[in-house]
């Protein structure tokens, strides 16, 4: 699956997929923090062959011996304020206009008790009164009626709901998530309901959620880390302790941006683009959102440092 958009290749040396890491990706901070005890420093060398990544820059060759190192916008050097801007602003647009693959289509799923009843996991009166319990209520999903009322266990109300969204049920180790919390916005955590719940092999990702999936965040939070995203669903009485006690973790520095317009989003964007100097940034949308990670410093393993990341989330014009 692809991860990032990935811009044509001026300077070889930037080609490098994301999978290869931010060390590569980013390769001017890279060349700050990660070089080996006893390299030469790679300043002077990058100085002399870095282009800047802006394709309508329009600095002489003088001016790219290197007055700064920094920023690196999606795995590539911007030479100025103004290069940063036209670089955040093509990204702003592209995920605007959904080319970033954020689009969502909306697919109608079978209701929940529907799939029970075909299953043969709970019988038409169990529906019918669940249902009815649920009217009278006014409140609470099918599925926790039909827990409460004991028509079915919870995990067959999960693995329902696994069928329903066509993904899979996910486990969950005690503790496991705290240390994922640098993954995702501790706001996109809170307010799409979801769960880092474990990482295999430094290269996936599992990804829970409660009830239903959220697959605009999946893709984001995918293309934000390079990481590939299985998204599935966790039962909820083990959901709703891990979720708590990951809202109590140590997550990155977040800024909220409010713009009146697309423009002055990206105006703002840049800014903080350009204020922060990151070794790597990376913007993405998640449904009105966007959200703007930079890494201060080159991430060293496969998981970023919470203190060295810094989250933008932004919106433009009222929804
Ligand atoms: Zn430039």
């Amino acid at each position: 699956m692809p991860v990032l958009n990935r811009r044509p290749g001026r300077i070889p040396r930037r080609a490098a997929p994301p999978e290869a890491g931010l060390s590569e990706a980013g390769a001017e901070g890279a060349s700050l923090t990660v070089d080996a005890p006893g390299h030469a420093p790679r300043g002077l060398h990058a100085a002399i062959f870095t282009a800047c990544s802006n394709p309508r820059c329009g600095s002489g060759w003088l001016r790219l011996w290197r007055r700064r190192e920094t920023p690196v916008f999606e795995g590539g050097w911007c030479c100025s304020e103004a290069c940063t801007g036209e670089r955040v602003a093509s990204a702003l647009s592209r995920e605007m206009d959904g080319r970033g693959g954020a689009q969502e289509g909306y697919r109608h799923r079978i209701p929940l008790g529907l799939v029970m009843l075909e299953q043969g996991w709970i019988t038409p009166q169990d529906l019918r009164a669940a249902l009815a319990a649920q009217r009278a209520a006014g409140a609470g999903k099918l599925g926790g009626w039909l827990v409460r009322r004991k028509n079915a266990s919870e995990e067959l109300v999960t693995r329902a709901l696994g069928l329903q969204w066509g993904c899979p049920v996910l486990g969950i180790e005690p503790h496991s998530s705290e240390g994922l919390a640098a993954l995702v916005p501790r706001l996109f955590v809170d307010a799409f309901g979801a769960l880092p719940l474990r990482m295999a092999a430094g290269k996936i990702l599992y990804l829970g959620f409660e009830d239903h999936l959220d697959p605009s965040l999946a893709l984001a939070v995918e293309r934000i880390t390079g990481l590939r995203v299985e998204a599935g669903l966790v039962r909820e009485s083990a959901f709703r302790p891990a979720h708590a006690r990951l809202l109590e973790a140590r997550f990155p520095a977040v800024e909220l941006i409010e713009a009146a317009t697309e423009p002055a989003l990206a105006a703002a964007l840049a800014r903080a683009v350009e204020r922060a100097r990151p070794v790597e940034a990376r913007l993405v949308r998640v449904h009105d959102c966007l959200w703007l990670r930079m890494w201060l410093r080159a991430q060293r393993g496969p998981l970023p440092e919470p203190a060295w990341i810094h989250d933008v989330i932004g919106s433009a014009g009222v929804h």
